[in-house]
């Protein structure tokens, strides 16, 4: 068995086709200085018509996963405009009398040189992007053909030493089983992009691999695990083909619950709802009956572009999701950048510790502008549907205050440019920073609502870096430190009459569920996938046997303790697929 990433979850067993390397080796090819104009003609002949296909690939690409996802391409449209990269073709080719394609070929491995030496995987994966443009480019250049794959053969695993978003947009889902890349991990643009198409992705797999994986192999793959085996032999076969069966069944037992109502079997109501960053994924929670979105992370709609959002591109995708999700209520939680999160156009500082830093709210107090134009989207998308707006990282009441301010300004803005809104908006913020806890009582008499971020909270707390492999084993969710900040924090909302939920990814581990049962929380916000195994949890939980439970857990010295009492119960609770104890169907 090699161990890879697991970069997109599911069972793939089947045959490779290994993607021949898409390298270009070049005579070194002089022009002649009086021809170099007929050069330059060729070199923007070839940008035009790469522009072209970047642009049809987009919009194919944009049918399939949604517009988030296909504005990669965007990414490398400016690639195509940079003028660094630009410049740096133009003069190989002015000074040094080169041929286009030869100088195209030495730009992109001078960025990809220069990428690779940063010790930074996101300024890597932007190597890759470069190489992929700079690669279609030539391509024109040479009049070469493209890289095929099979469409017409049997369904294959397909083996790459990299994959690059355009080859990805090509792939017919129905013909790929599952990718294996060499290189790559969890946050490159084709593990995001083969999440969007529900392809399992193991990526990772440079210096792992002894025997070359060669066409026609028999792979067997788990994007959950990243566990890949070449040649497996008959038993594995079967024993990955029944994991296979079992979660096509188990998930498809589940949909059957998408429109069931959420309830214990003693009938205490709960409401899942969905925590997205694309519309894709809001079609995705409404398919799992999400009510509502709970989170709307907005700072992908920043992400993958040159420029900062408009207000009216904000305003369009908000509006779209509040009138999606019609009259239940979508958070929008303000742009929450810094810490693992960056901008390709916005410098960010470098720092010791990001996640301590410039980050979240610190940088929308800090650059007013970009601010107002997106509280300004949000308030005009809430004359649409029904939106609450919430605010990252709050450490402070000032915060609040300032922040609060600022949507005063903007509201009088659109006051006098005769724009509605929602004049009642509610406003929140997130508890994911521990002075928040301590001073909750303080901050829930400035908002309308609380929205515990666990993902933070834990690291923050527990001074346990989320993203540090080597410390990960010390991330404990139900560290009794971490719970007793989260009951802290129902209490005092709880003593001046706001809303409370949860939408860290604690609320998507249903072993959970009997301590917000015993906190008396009524709302959880996860990821779509997670939506219909806490419904099914839910379903088959005795509120009043969980509550026991829980007020051991509230008492426990010790993690451990807690996550083996919460796990014996989830087990004991028994999951029976279907029977969906006094829950009720949905009559809207
Ligand atoms: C959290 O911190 O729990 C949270 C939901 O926000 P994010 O994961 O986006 O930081
Ligand atoms: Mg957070």
């Amino acid at each position: 068995m090699i161990q890879g990433i697991g970069a997109a979850a599911g069972v793939a067993i089947g045959k490779a086709f290994v993607l021949p390397n898409w390298e270009w080796s070049l005579p070194d090819t002089q022009v002649n200085p009086v021809d170099l104009a007929k050069e330059f003609e060729r070199l923007y002949e070839g940008i035009r018509t790469s522009k072209d296909e970047i642009e049809f690939i987009k919009r194919e690409f944009r049918e399939v996963v949604g517009p988030e996802e296909s504005s990669i391409f965007d990414a490398h449209l400016a690639i195509l405009d940079d003028p660094v990269f630009m410049s740096e073709i133009r003069g190989i080719i002015e000074r040094q009398y080169k041929a286009a394609e030869v100088a195209v070929k030495e730009a992109i491995d001078h960025f990809v040189a220069m990428f690779d030496l940063l010790d930074d995987e996101y300024m890597k994966e932007r190597a890759v992007d470069i190489k992929d443009v700079g690669n279609r480019l030539l391509k024109h250049l040479l009049g070469a053909p493209e890289v095929t794959l099979p469409s017409d053969t049997q369904p294959y695993i397909l083996v790459a030493k990299e994959l690059s978003p355009s080859q990805l947009a090509h792939l017919n889902p129905a013909y790929v089983l599952g990718i294996v890349t060499m290189m790559g991990g969890k946050t490159s643009h084709s593990s995001i992009m083969a999440r969007a198409l529900g392809i399992p992705l193991v990526a990772g797999l440079e210096n792992k691999i002894i025997t070359p994986i060669q066409t026609g192999d028999m792979l067997v793959l788990d994007g959950e695990t990243g566990a890949v085996m070449l040649h497996p032999d008959e038993s594995t076969v079967r024993d990955f083909t029944s994991r296979r069966a079992k979660q096509l069944k188990k998930r498809e037992q589940l949909e059957l619950l998408a429109t069931v109502e959420a309830f214990t079997k003693d009938g205490v109501s709960l409401r899942l709802a969905g925590n997205i960053s694309s519309v894709k994924e809001l079609n995705m929670a409404l398919k799992y009956g999400a009510e509502g979105v709970g989170l709307f992370r907005t700072e992908f709609l920043y992400m993958d572009r040159n420029t900062f959002p408009t207000e009216d591109e904000q305003f369009e995708v908000y509006k779209l999701v509040a009138e999606k999700v019609g009259k239940e209520s979508v958070v929008i939680r303000t742009l929450d950048i810094g810490g693992d999160k960056h901008l390709d156009y916005f410098q960010l500082p470098e720092e010791q510790n990001p996640f301590l830093g410039y980050r979240a709210i610190r940088i929308s107090l800090d650059r007013k502008d970009m601010f107002k134009t997106q509280m300004t989207a949000i308030l005009r998308a809430s004359h649409y549907g029904n939106v609450r707006m919430m605010f990252p990282m709050i450490s402070s009441v000032e915060e609040v205050q300032a922040a609060k301010a600022v949507l005063e300004e903007v509201k009088s803005e659109l006051d006098s440019r005769g724009i509605p809104y929602d004049r009642k908006l509610p406003v929140g913020i997130m508890i994911e920073v521990p002075a928040a806890v301590m001073i909750a009582d303080l901050l829930a008499e400035e908002v309308d609502f609380f929205s515990i971020g666990t993902n933070d909270l834990v690291q923050y707390v527990l001074a346990v870096d989320r993203m540090n492999e080597q410390i990960a084993h010390m991330y404990h969710p139900y560290h009794p430190a971490v719970l007793r900040m989260i009951k802290m924090t129902v209490d005092a909302a709880r003593s001046v009459g706001i809303d409370v939920s949860v939408c860290g990814e604690m609320a998507a581990d249903e072993r959970s569920l009997p301590l917000w049962l015993e906190l008396g929380i009524s709302v959880l916000s996860m990821s779509p996938q997670a939506l219909l195994k806490v419904k099914h949890r839910t379903l088959n939980t005795l509120a009043s046997e969980a509550r026991e439970v829980a007020k051991l857990c509230f008492r426990n010295r010790t993690s451990s303790e807690t996550e083996e009492q919460l796990s014996a119960f989830a087990g004991r609770s028994g999951i029976t697929l279907g029977a969906g104890g006094d829950s009720k169907e949905k009559t809207s």
